[in-house]
């Protein structure tokens, strides 16, 4: 399965934005996996986040860094 590492970004950056707390992990069905741009965890497996058309910040559960899903931004 493709792994994406998405974009990191400060919490400055992040304004306006819903933040999604991906906690330990998020597990979804079919999808790539998401590796945070901070520390390099997958946070979120198997999920189409590409497909949602709402631009969201995802919050890593082990380093509480945020990432936006590669070009969206
Ligand atoms: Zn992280």
């Amino acid at each position: 399965m493709a792994e994406i590492t998405m974009t990191p970004i400060e919490p400055h950056q992040a304004g306006g934005l819903d933040i999604v707390e991906t906690g330990v992990s998020m597990l979804g069905i079919e999808g790539p996996d998401w590796r945070c741009g901070h520390c390099g965890r997958v946070m979120i497996t198997s999920m189409k986040l590409d497909a949602i058309k709402v631009m969201l910040a995802y919050k890593c559960g082990r380093c509480e860094g945020l990432n936006l899903v590669p070009g969206q931004g």
